[in-house]
């Protein structure tokens, strides 16, 4: 793991502050829910936030003692991280286990972290039985909740913990934190910033991931052979190697049709593609723009509900080939 610090965790400055405030003075609540989308930076925030309640340091987390080396390495004895390695709900069994890894005193760091990963994930009754540990929190113990959607907690579970909600970046901001911080492109900061929607963790993850840049040729390609006669084929052809990253090429897509609904040039996310956008602009009218708009709006909610991926495949294609 990155032996990651507070200032890395870009956008969150308020956020940074109250939890250093709490690690200062020691008051720490027993459970805390870190909230934003996936994605966001919601394990970085944990990981730190974990190393510097252990850390015997003055400046937690230094990153270097003995407690913060263990957290990094991932064999601290008294941090407990638990997911749901690929299945869908965290049951009452996992809850079980937090329950019993928080009634354990802590060997050697003063404290007992325990993290679950996809709180967002608990079933109803996992829920309820981590309700009475919540309400009777053991002593020197902190759960640490990470959680994508706030609304698949029940409010009670909600009402028992501190609440530490990530912010998004306003994207301006953040394609000027690529340029100047990461030596990034304009034009690609500008490409990241937006498909990450504002979430610096997101940002990051695409920026290290040079096939992007692939996927959004085979965007513009794709909406180049659904404007020729016959060419839904080639963009099947094309679209059906690429399934594991068709929501990137959804978010390409929206990108690209939201330039062409610009009127000021200046304002494009893909300027080095302006032959492309111009014989977009040229073929459909705005209002064909925006139905295919909320068509691919529609895909993205679809494909995130784990609708059958090829149906809505097929009929977003005949939606952004459809001239009206
Ligand atoms: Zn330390």
């Amino acid at each position: 793991m990155v032996n990651a610090v507070w200032e890395d965790l870009i956008g969150q400055e308020s956020l940074v502050s109250r939890c250093k405030a709490m690690v200062a003075s020691g008051r720490v609540p027993h459970a805390l829910i870190i909230s934003a989308p996936a994605g966001a930076g919601k394990s970085t925030l944990a990981e730190i936030l974990t190393r510097a309640l252990l850390c015997t340091h003055g400046n937690a987390p230094c990153g270097i003692c003995s407690n913060c080396q263990k957290v990094l390495h991932g064999n601290h004895p008294d941090v407990v991280r638990i997911g749901i390695s690929g299945k869908n709900t965290v049951v009452s069994k996992s809850v079980e286990q937090i329950i019993s890894e928080l009634a354990v005193k802590p060997y050697e760091g003063g404290r007992r972290i325990v993290i679950l990963e996809d709180a967002h994930a608990m079933s109803l009754a996992a829920q309820n039985k981590l309700l009475k540990s919540l309400e009777e929190p053991p002593e020197a113990s902190i759960l640490l909740l990470l959680c994508d959607t706030l609304s698949s907690l029940l409010p009670t579970i909600i009402s028992r913990c501190a609440m530490l909600r990530m912010c998004r970046v306003p994207t301006r901001d953040l394609a000027q934190l690529l340029v100047n911080r990461w030596g990034m492109m304009t034009m690609r900061a500008q490409v990241i910033a937006n498909l990450s929607d504002g979430w610096v963790g997101r940002a990051m993850q695409m920026a290290r991931d040079d096939s992007i840049w692939q996927i959004r040729e085979e965007a513009f390609a794709v909406l180049r052979y659904l404007s020729s006669p016959g060419g839904i084929f080639l963009a099947y052809q094309h679209v059906t190697p690429l399934r594991a990253r068709w929501p990137q090429l959804i978010s390409f897509w929206q990108t690209i049709l939201r330039d062409c609904l610009l009127e000021d040039a200046s304002l494009f996310i893909h300027k080095d593609h302006a032959k492309d956008l111009a014989a977009l602009r040229s073929r459909y009218h705005d209002g064909a723009l925006r139905r295919k708009c909320a068509s691919l709006i529609r895909a993205e909610y679809d494909l995130a509900q784990n609708a059958n991926p090829s149906l809505v495949m097929d009929s977003l294609l005949l939606d952004l080939m459809a001239a009206e």
